[in-house]
């Protein structure tokens, strides 16, 4: 028997609405619960609303699993929500093109906490809290029974784990290549899923590579900042740019850099890429009067070096004026983030106030958010943090 916990008015209504998230206000009283522990939510007269688990994670205390009176959470039930979500994904395991995309998006796919990756035949596990990562048992053993042509698992725990413990391992079946060569619009991207938290490309970027490299690229001089394995000026160098320039502060960018261009067979004489503050190479840039056809911002949402704090909801305005001034007449700016702390409207204020303090006309030429495989839920629009806009400096 699970427990029943009582909803507050408001949360009531949430979760009639299809609300996933869970906060503790939510509650009347606050059980004595363990990390993980499924419950029965109920209305003031006890009736069900919803069967949920909760788990302390970065944002929340945990997800609805199901609004279905007397659904079991079993193996079964684990089954059934990754049949759809390969189901829904079918049109990229088809695609030859690609073979690299998120094959379940949490809350979005109906559990919120874990999402899993696709990449070349092996899938990519990340847990995000310590609740959710109570079931992986079951969780699995419903996945191996949803899907056939499984190579091998890998997983990252997204949560604070008790220190010593390991936050990226090999799973099960057999180990990947390293690196792992992934496709993806015809581009390779060679990948490690065993190495440390990040793989060497963000998979939810896919509509943005493609777009820069049929688009925006063609005979530009493209600058790329925050570059990190360089995936961004890969795409516009195989879409015909002249020249790239990379920068990125961390050591590991440059040789990482080098090996994208590398399994793509692209000259490495064309491109340029320095380990670097981008603060810092904006002076530089602007010391030496380069200008660029296309630039590319895809900072973190929070950064600290030696120097400076960036944080994305309080610089990306002056982030962009330092962009705008090394940008041509009539040049792109693809401006993106995936900061958390603010929507569409907010980052085009952010790109309105930039332009016009630098007194220069502008138009958002296209606007990307989480590509179909990353999967929004309609009552949870705030799933949907990545903002891309494509801005026309005029
Ligand atoms: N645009 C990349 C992903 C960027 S991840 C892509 O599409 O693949 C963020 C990167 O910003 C990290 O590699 C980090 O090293 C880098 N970074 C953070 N602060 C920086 C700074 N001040 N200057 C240069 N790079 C920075």
């Amino acid at each position: 028997m699970s427990m029943n916990i009582q909803l507050r008015r408001k949360a009531i209504s949430h979760v009639k609405r299809k609300y996933p998230l869970l906060v503790k206000d939510d509650f009347v009283k606050v059980p004595n619960y363990q990390e993980g522990d499924v419950v029965t939510l109920v209305d003031q007269e006890h009736h069900f609303l919803a069967t949920a688990y909760l788990a302390t994670q970065n944002k929340g205390d945990g997800w609805v699993l199901s609004f279905q009176p007397n659904e079991k959470i079993d193996v079964a039930f684990f089954t059934k929500k990754f049949q759809l979500a390969y189901q829904e994904r079918a049109h990229l395991y088809q695609d030859e093109a690609t073979t690299a995309f998120r094959f379940f998006n949490g809350e979005g796919d109906g559990l919120g906490g874990l999402t899993i990756d696709y990449y070349a035949g092996y899938y990519l596990f990340s847990w995000y809290s310590e609740g959710i990562y109570r079931h992986h048992e079951m969780i699995l053993q419903g996945f191996k029974e949803a899907l056939s042509d499984i190579i091998g698992i890998y997983q990252k725990f997204r949560y604070e784990l008790p220190k010593g413990q390991t936050r990226a391992s090999f799973l099960w079946g057999n180990r990947a290549p390293e690196p792992l060569i992934i496709k993806e619009n015809g581009i390779q991207y060679a990948t490690y899923l065993d190495e440390g938290m990040m793989t060497g490309i963000f998979l939810d970027q896919r509509e943005v590579r493609r777009t820069i490299q049929e688009q925006y690229a063609a005979g530009k001089n493209v600058l790329n900042t925050f570059s990190y394995t360089g995936a961004f000026s890969v795409a516009a160098a195989m879409g015909g740019a002249t020249t790239t320039t990379s920068v990125d502060l961390a050591n590991r960018s440059l040789e990482k850099t080098k090996e994208q261009f590398l399994v793509n067979q692209l000259p490495l004489e064309s491109q340029k890429i320095y380990v670097m503050d981008v603060f810092d190479y904006f002076k530089y840039a602007v010391k030496k009067e380069l200008t660029f056809d296309t630039v590319i911002l895809d900072p973190p949402s929070f950064a600290r070096s030696k120097k400076r704090t960036f944080s994305a909801a309080k610089d990306y305005t002056s982030l962009l004026e330092d962009a705008i001034a090394l940008t041509e007449r009539n040049g792109i700016i693809v401006a993106s983030t995936n900061a958390a702390q603010f929507n569409m409207d907010k980052f085009k204020e952010m790109i309105h106030q930039a332009f016009q303090r630098t007194g220069k006309a502008y138009q958002i030429e296209a606007e990307y958010q989480l590509p179909v495989d990353f999967k929004v839920a309609t009552s949870f629009p705030e799933g949907n943090y990545l903002k891309v806009c494509i801005i026309r400096n005029k």
